[in-house]
């Protein structure tokens, strides 16, 4: 089994970020990558803010986030960050051109034993895999936002993922102290399937006039105890990225899955979510 010591992050977006400070927190070495210096500063920002606040809180000792810190480095040259390392976590944009061509940078200047999660939401692992050597090294690793605060990840089975491999990234996960669940590849997984065709539905409720956003939200979280509302979860996730998931899951698994024709107007319109000011609600 691979024993890891070095963890590198592919994208310091959204879930990259929150990615690369869960595995520095762990005691991994992390080396954070993106294509943009700005993203990487920012990203690194964010990592010693949500240290800080630990600190704050009582959660965490001063000395530990200081060293958790100290075992975060960050770059923009991919051989610089995969070069000698143990453990890849793709947390790059949805799409797949995108990853191929991440996996075949990952062949060329990573270790030729280092395994490679991906953080996918549905997108084929099993595609990605089929594009380097050896496919065996490949699983999905589907971290939930904010990574800091939720405690599952999607471990995901491509064809070919071999047994060390899923057991290395649940060892990786549950040192991260996350709990796991298993899963064969399937468009969507567990929860992103479930999840987009609840989101799907409220809005194709708020486009016939069921209910207000407001009052739809408040239906799931007080009727059905769900933490938060279908519209205040996809302004955190983005509307963008709810759309694509959408439009794979729809190309993949036919019709009830076709994306809700106000969601798509939505994006249109630049309403991306939170990340933009204005989503289903103004921030
Ligand atoms: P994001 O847009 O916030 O971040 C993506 C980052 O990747 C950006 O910093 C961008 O500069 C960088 N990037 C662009 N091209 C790159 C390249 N060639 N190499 C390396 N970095 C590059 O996206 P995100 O929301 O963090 O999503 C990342 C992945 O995680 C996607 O596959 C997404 O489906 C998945 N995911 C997202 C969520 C969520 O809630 N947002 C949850 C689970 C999984």
């Amino acid at each position: 089994m691979n024993s890891v010591r070095t963890i590198t992050v592919l994208g310091a977006g959204t879930m990259g970020h929150g990615i690369a400070h869960a595995a520095a927190a762990s005691g991994y070495d992390t080396r954070l990558y993106d294509v943009s210096p700005e993203q990487l500063e920012k990203a690194r920002a964010e990592i010693e803010g949500i240290l800080r606040k630990g600190v704050e809180l009582g959660k965490a000792a001063a000395a530990d986030a200081d060293a958790a810190l100290s075992r975060l480095s960050t770059s923009t040259d991919e051989a610089t960050a995969l070069g000698g390392t143990d453990f890849i976590i793709e947390a790059a944009p949805e799409r797949m051109d995108l990853k191929l061509k991440l996996f075949a940078d990952i062949e060329r200047h990573a270790p030729a034993g280092a395994v490679i999660a991906t953080n996918t939401s549905a997108l084929s692992i099993t595609e990605m895999a089929g594009s380097i050597a050896n496919p065996s090294r490949v699983a999905g690793m589907h971290f939930f936002n904010p990574v800091q605060k939720m405690k599952l990840v999607e471990i995901v089975r491509a064809l070919e993922s071999s047994a060390a491999t899923l057991e290395t990234v649940e060892t990786v996960a549950r040192r991260m102290g996350k709990e796991t669940v298993l899963v064969r590849e399937a468009p969507g997984f567990i929860t992103t399937r479930v999840n987009a065709s609840i989101g799907n539905e409220a809005f194709y409720m708020l486009m016939e006039g069921v209910a207000s956003a407001r009052d739809i939200d408040k239906a799931l979280k007080l009727g059905l105890n769900h933490p938060m509302g279908p519209f205040e979860l996809v302004d955190l996730v983005g509307l963008d990225t709810r759309l694509s998931i959408l439009e794979y899951l729809h190309r993949s698994m036919g019709e009830k899955y076709r994306p809700c024709p106000l969601l798509t107007q939505y994006v249109r319109a630049g309403r991306l979510g939170r990340k933009v000011g204005k989503g289903v609600y103004e921030y």
